[in-house]
């Protein structure tokens, strides 16, 4: 049962812990605490922002804690709830799962009040956080094991109103592309539960691996304010990517199984594309290498449609069944609307 120092309904600034109970060897009293800071002030939307969602994933993490420290309340219309590192454990292990329980926060919700450290989280997001939001914003990136072109993504929610704010949201982060996806690895994600809620939700996958570009990091914050202005919680000059002089946000989708490239055996893989380029149907994206037998011809890695490389593997050394790319088609607004 997770118990916060924090009243979230109180308006003004607050930063405290999400605290829950983990009885270790040399704790059995001890919480694991999630930091978290809540700035309300006036009438206007609430709004959720994590990050650390998978523990090896900073971008967003720092974007967080940078606007938690040096959000002024006065530029505050509505609420903001503001959480860095969700899967603080696993943030703190530079892992994807938690090291506590070897859970993965995106596959546990809705979670369960009495289970293991991260469905006690999940747990507390469904029935205490998202009934009180109008909007969640999870920011993702590919994290140790993946590269992703900067993307801001979605799910084609059946509610066409809800689907078309959470469009809206998704442009407002300003990337060079963004990403209509499917779940194809599992059930139990943290937008799923929000989107069953009714909420508009934001997610990204803001590049990946363990180097983190400049560039990369003004895309986190510079989009991750633009989307608050753009839901009307902070006050500010909302931009787009014509008033930035860029052209329009390339729109992408991988909804079919076979968008997503397995390595067909285990071995030392090779991109042969660059992220984000355009590929053929039956373009050769990348090759699997055989370390115990050079002599072999590498298995080659097949795009099975026409579309835009838009993630890779970001560790060369791989697993059979690892994801190894994944290409996206392009898409209009029209389709992603009425799909
Ligand atoms: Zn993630």
């Amino acid at each position: 049962m997770i118990i916060t120092s924090l009243d979230l309904d109180k308006p003004g600034r607050q930063s405290g812990f999400l605290q829950v109970p983990y009885s270790h060897n040399l704790g059995g009293w001890a919480n694991v605490m999630i930091p978290i800071t809540v700035v309300a002030r006036g009438k206007g939307s609430t709004v959720l922002v994590l990050g650390g969602n998978h523990g090896d994933e900073y971008q967003g993490q720092i974007a967080i804690m940078k606007l938690a420290r040096e959000l002024a309340p006065e530029k505050v219309s509505g609420r903001l709830i503001l959480i860095p590192s969700l899967n603080f454990p696993a943030a703190c292990a530079a892992t994807r799962l938690s090291p506590l329980d070897g859970m993965n926060m995106n596959r546990a919700f809705p979670g369960q009040a009495e289970g293991p450290v991260t469905s006690q989280i999940a747990h507390y997001l469904t029935h205490e956080l998202f009934p009180r939001c109008d909007a969640v914003i999870d920011i993702h990136s590919g994290g140790r094991s993946m590269e992703f072109v900067p993307c801001s993504h979605m799910h084609l929610v059946p509610d066409r109103e809800q689907r078309a704010r959470m469009f809206e949201a998704m442009l407002a982060w300003n990337t060079d592309f963004a990403f209509i996806y499917a779940d194809i690895a599992g059930t139990g994600l943290l937008p799923v539960e929000a989107e069953s809620q009714g909420k508009i939700v934001v997610t990204t996958e803001l590049g990946g691996g363990e180097c983190i570009p400049a560039s990369v990091h003004r895309i986190a914050q510079n989009g991750l304010r633009n989307v608050l202005v753009h839901l009307g919680v902070l006050k500010g000059r909302l931009q787009s990517r014509a008033s930035l002089g860029k052209a329009p946000t390339i729109l992408t989708q991988a909804l079919h199984r076979e968008d997503y490239l397995l390595a067909p055996e285990s071995g030392v893989f090779e991109i042969a594309a660059d992220l984000g380029a355009k590929v053929r149907r039956g373009q050769t994206v990348g090759f699997i290498h055989h370390l115990e037998r050079p002599d072999r011809a590498p298995e080659e890695i097949v795009s099975q449609s026409a579309g835009y490389l838009v993630t890779m593997r970001a560790p060369c050394l791989t697993r059979q069944g690892d994801c190894v790319a994944v290409i996206a088609q392009p898409v209009s607004a029209r389709q992603v609307l009425n799909a």
